[in-house]
This record gives C-alpha cells, sequence and structure tokens, in this order.
C-alpha cells in the first residue's frame, strides 16, 4: 500500500467504496450518499467566515433586543389597560366622563361637558375605591340632602 494512499482521505474513501460496491451495492449507495453530504458544504475562506459569524452574533442580538422590546411593550399595554380601566372605575364613581373628565369639547360622549359630578356618581363603586361618604363637618348630611 503506497503512503501517498493512506494520507490522502479521499482516496482512501474512494477505495473502501469501491470495495463495498463489490460485496455490498446497497451500502455502497448509502455510504456514497453520506460522503456526498459532507462533501457538499464548501469551505468558506477565512476572512469570509469570520465575517459571517460577526454578522450572526450581531442579528443574535438583535434578536434578543427585539424580543426584549416585545416583551416590554405587552408588559406597558397590560399596565396602560389596567391603569385605563382603574381611571374609568373612578369617572364613574366621581360622575365624570369616563373618556375626557370633561376636558375635551369634541369628545362623542359628553361634548365637554363630563367634569366630576356632571352625572349622578356610581355610589357602590365610590365607596368602593373611596370609602363611604361622610358628612362634612358643621353641617348637615349632606349626601342626604341632595
Ligand atoms: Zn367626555
Amino acid at each position: 500500500m503506497a503512503d501517498a494512499d493512506t494520507a490522502d482521505p479521499q482516496a482512501m474513501a474512494r477505495r473502501m467504496l469501491d470495495g463495498l460496491q463489490e460485496s455490498n451495492p446497497q451500502l455502497a449507495i448509502l455510504a456514497q450518499l453520506m460522503q456526498a453530504r459532507t462533501i457538499v458544504p464548501e469551505p468558506v475562506s477565512e476572512g469570509l467566515s469570520d465575517e459571517v459569524m460577526r454578522l450572526a452574533d450581531q442579528l443574535a442580538a438583535a434578536e434578543a433586543r427585539i424580543d426584549a422590546m416585545k416583551r416590554q411593550a405587552r408588559k406597558l399595554v397590560a399596565l396602560h389597560r389596567e391603569a385605563d380601566d382603574r381611571l374609568a372605575d373612578l369617572a364613574a364613581a366621581l360622575g365624570a366622563c369616563g373618556l375626557c373628565w370633561g376636558e375635551d369639547d369634541f369628545c362623542p360622549s359628553c361634548r365637554g361637558r363630563g367634569r366630576p359630578g356632571m352625572v349622578r356618581p356610581d355610589f357602590e363603586l365610590r365607596a368602593r375605591l373611596l370609602g363611604p361618604a361622610r358628612p362634612r363637618e358643621g353641617s348637615a348630611d349632606q349626601t342626604t340632602t341632595h
């Protein structure tokens, strides 16, 4: 056996395949397919490979930042909805417009007239949010006189 033959792995593989084709043709086909798979990806030049690795790292970092921003955005949307609901409850408890609190002349609900007390407050909600109504000091029970 020549030394050049044993030193070259591709020549060795070819010789083994030749032998296999005689003894077991089906296995030879499988071996050919496997060899083809390992040969197909052409080696990238060193400089290009470094550049590809650098870009892949940048892409992964950017994707991680995007995921973090998406999580933050979902959290902010949830918090905004919570605050919105709480404000709407408070507006109802105070008899104010839940959309604009009387600050928007073009409000579709109140046309800017929805300041607190403009409509009958939701007393149940009011008691839950602000505690039970108490009469003012030095006057008769005003909650019952109105
Ligand atoms: Zn309004």
